[in-house]
Order: C-alpha cells, then structure tokens, then sequence
C-alpha cells in the first residue's frame, strides 16, 4: 500500500503533523523510533520544566526524577491516545528514506530488527535533533553529561559540584534546578553574558537572578578542556590566563545539532547545509514531496516552532494558506520570575534603522508580584513610532510566559497600543503592568 504521507519522527513537529495531516484526509503513516513525544517530552521541554516545579517545591532528586517520569508517562500515553483517534499508522522503528523519486520508499528497522518497507506519495521528516559535543579535549567522554543524561536516570546520582558549559536556556535552567536542590553550580559561557541571543536587559536580569541563588557565572570565559581525576573532573577554561575548576560533574549545555544518522540510505540523500536540512519557505527540500520541519532544519529550535512548520507543511502538501505565522517566534526562559520575548528588542530595532517609543514598567509595585514576594521584574514594549504599532515585548516577571501569548497575539495582528488600551486587565494579576507599560509608551504615565 502507499501512503499520501509518512512522517519520520514523532516528536511536537512530526506528531502534530501526523494528525492533522489525517484528519484532513491523507493516509498517514508515522514512524518513531524511541517513545512518542520526542526531545520535548523525553528529554527537553517537559522534564525540565518537571525539574524545576520539583526542585522548587524543596523535593530530592530521586522524587524530582520520580516526578517527571509519572508526567511524561502519562503525556506519552496522550500522544499515542490521539493518534490512534486521528487514525494516523504508527510503526516503531528506524526509518530510513530508500529513494527520492516518488512514490518513495521508506525502510522501517522494527525493534526485532525485521526490515518492513512502506511507501508514501509524499514524506516529512521530523527527526529532530541531538546534543552537540563541541571539539574540545574531554567533551566526547560519555562521562561527560548532556542535557540527556541528566534528564534520564543520571539525573537522581549524588553529587555537590556542577560545572555548566554553556550559559543558554538550556544551561540557565539546569543551573537553577540544581542550585534550587543545593548543587554548587557554576557556569561557563564563552560569550560577555549568559542567554547572549536575548535583550541585554533580561540576560542581565537573568544573571543577577543567578547570582542570588549563588551560582558562580564565568562569562567572557572559553572552555579549553576538561579532564577525570580523582574526585570527579578538572575543567580547564580561559579568561585573561588559565582557570581551574574542580567539580563533581560536567554538564555540556552548548547547542544542538540535527540528527539524520540512519535517515538516508546511499544515493538517497537530499541537499544540506552546515548539518542540518535545507528547506524553502513552505518548508520543503530540494526533493518536491520531501519537507523537513523543527529541529532537523535548524531554522529554530523549539518545540512550538516544530509544531507550526508541521502544521504549515502539511498545509502546503494540501495547497492551502500556512494557518500559522511561522516567522514571529516567542521564547521562553522557566526561571522565577520568568522570562519572555518575542518580536523585536531595542538594539534589533536600532541595527534595522526602525523608530521605536518604548514602554516599561516595573513590577515593584505590582500587587501580584509582592503577593507572591518575586522581587524586582520589568515589562518592556516597544512600538513603532510612526503607527503606534506594537513590535516586540521583553518580560521578566511571574507568569511572564503564559501571558507572552497574548503580546504575541497582539503583534501578529498588529495592534497598536491604544487597542492594547481598549480591554480591562483583571486584578490583582502580573499582567496589569501590561496595561502600565503600554500608558508609559504612550506618554500617559
Ligand atoms: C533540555 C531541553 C529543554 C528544552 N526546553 C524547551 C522549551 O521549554 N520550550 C521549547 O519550545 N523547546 C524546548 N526545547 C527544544 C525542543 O525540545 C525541540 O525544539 C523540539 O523537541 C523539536 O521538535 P522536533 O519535532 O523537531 O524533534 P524532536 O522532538 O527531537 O523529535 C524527533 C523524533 O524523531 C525520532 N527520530 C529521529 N530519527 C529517526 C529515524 N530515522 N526514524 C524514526 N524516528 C527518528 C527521535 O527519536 C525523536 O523522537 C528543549 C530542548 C532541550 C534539550
């Protein structure tokens, strides 16, 4: 039989794909080759964000990992649920893509190691991406840990000392769960700040939050090895002359890159670039049928980007509109208080030559924000200046990522401030400093 589509891969990107897709009327097969849910719910979004819940509810690692393992169980349990009621075929196994003439073939490695061939009129591939082991002496040491390992089983083993390469979302929100639990943490970070790709303010704001909760930040600061010895590791860094640390464990927080191994059997490769999946607009590569989408693209590494390309993908497959702006991007950093962005920041307007008027306000005198004691926080808007039009949004307060939605929202319908003006903001809530900051924009306050 040949399929309309076959996914290869079933994390956020490739799942959510998998089930529209058939609901819409294609004949749908999906293949994964580990548990359903991918990085997200196995190892990414999910556990950490059940870490840090934990680690802040005073609880040890075993019960942390206990914890986030009764969650992701259950969301897993969900996934394969809601498959099974869009009518999407799961096979278990590796996929590999035999050809790139239609109608293409996909060789299914099951678990038994029996070989099933499928076809399909048109494929996806949502593989993903991996842990990336950068080229420096003693970082491919399986001993060394990545985000993986410390989401697995290794997370529970006893240790006092963490050095973190990498001061990224990933690296700032391990380093928070594990100095909320009383691990020594110290971070490593190559570039002048920690979280060096947001607004300068919330990088700052995020390492002074860091600094409160003791962890030791060496920024401006290279890696240059890490070697075992008798109590646990030697990291070796410079920053104006050699540093020495002595920790316990290593854990790499430096990226990730796409994971195609096992993808592509010989002569059925398609066009990359620096490691990861080419694709055009419509998220297609340079074989028409053939899309890449989330992580295996490299255009954006997160899981809700993952799930829009797919949706705007299979869109693309049916000949109709993208449902989703796939170009307006929030991100979110779990730390407390939250951080969150999206849109444009002050020095990306400066370097585009836009004139902005900025509003900000401080969550000082947010009711909810001393009811809940999280200190010292800021909104931060900025508008165009000719139209009043909303552009970006920079948050470091409580809830700031599940109100992100809304500024979001906002900017993709271009509203402007005096419409962000014209609805009322319950109270006592984190988001009434919206309606300050937008007052403060428009000169009001
Ligand atoms: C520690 C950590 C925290 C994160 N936190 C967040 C967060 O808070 N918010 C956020 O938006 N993003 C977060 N991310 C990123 C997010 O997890 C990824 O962007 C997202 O999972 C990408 O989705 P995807 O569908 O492209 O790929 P993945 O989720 O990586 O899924 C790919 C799937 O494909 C399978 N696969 C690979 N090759 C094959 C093959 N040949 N055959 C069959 N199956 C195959 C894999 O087993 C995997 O299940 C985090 C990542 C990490 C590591």
């Amino acid at each position: 039989m040949i399929y309309d589509l076959i996914v290869i891969g079933g994390g956020p990107g490739g799942y959510a794909a998998a089930a529209e897709a058939s609901k819409k009327g294609l004949d749908t097969a999906l293949i994964e080759r580990d548990r359903l849910g991918g990085t997200c719910l196995q190892r990414g979004c999910v556990p950490t964000k059940a870490y840090l819940h934990a680690a802040y509810e005073g609880i040890d690692k075993t019960e942390m990992l206990n914890h986030k393992n009764e969650i992701v169980d259950t969301l897993t349990d969900g996934i394969a649920q809601m498959l099974r009621t869009a009518k999407v075929t799961v096979y278990q196994g590796n996929g590999m893509l035999m050809n790139t003439q239609p109608p293409f073939a996909v060789e299914v490695k099951l678990a038994d190691d029996e070989i099933e061939e499928i076809q399909g009129h048109r494929i996806l591939i949502a593989t993903g991406s991996k842990p990336a082991r950068i080229p420096v002496t003693g970082c491919d040491d399986p001993e060394v840990w990545t985000s993986d390992d410390l989401l697995h089983e290794n997370g529970s083993k006893p240790f006092d000392s963490l050095v973190i390469i990498g001061g990224g979302v990933i690296g700032v929100e391990m380093a928070c769960i594990y100095a909320k639990i009383g691990v020594a943490v110290t971070i490593v970070e190559a570039e002048k700040n920690c979280l060096p790709m947001m607004d300068k303010e919330l990088s700052r704001s995020a390492e002074g939050l860091l600094r409160g909760m003791g962890v030791t930040l060496l920024t401006s600061t290279r890696l240059t090895g890490i070697a075992k010895n008798d109590h646990g590791f030697l990291v070796t860094a410079q920053k104006n002359g050699e540093q020495e640390i002595i920790c316990d464990r290593v854990l790499l927080a430096t990226g990730r890159r796409a994971q195609t191994s096992g993808l592509f059997a010989q002569g059925a490769e398609i066009a990359m670039e620096r490691g990861t999946i080419v694709v055009d607009r419509d998220f297609q590569t340079n074989v028409k049928g053939i899309y890449a989408i989330g992580d295996v693209n490299g255009i954006y590494q997160l899981a809700h980007v993952a799930h829009a390309q797919g949706l705007a993908a299979v869109a693309h497959m049916r000949g109709r509109r993208v449902p989703v702006d796939t170009q307006l991007i929030p991100s979110c950093v779990y730390t407390t208080p939250e951080i969150a962005s999206v849109g444009i920041t002050q020095d990306e307007a400066k370097a585009h030559g836009t004139e902005i008027v900025v509003g900000k306000a401080l969550t000082t005198q947010n009711a909810r924000s001393m009811i809940e004691n999280l200190g010292r926080g800021f909104i931060k808007l900025i508008f165009e200046k000719d139209t009043g039009i909303l552009l970006g949004a920079q948050l470091f307060c409580g809830r700031a990522t599940d109100f992100l939605g809304e500024l979001t929202l906002a900017i993709s319908l271009k509203l402007t401030g005096k419409q962000l003006l014209g609805t009322m903001r319950a109270h006592p809530t984190f988001y009434e400093a919206v309606g300050e900051a937008v007052e403060k924009a428009l000169g009001k306050k």
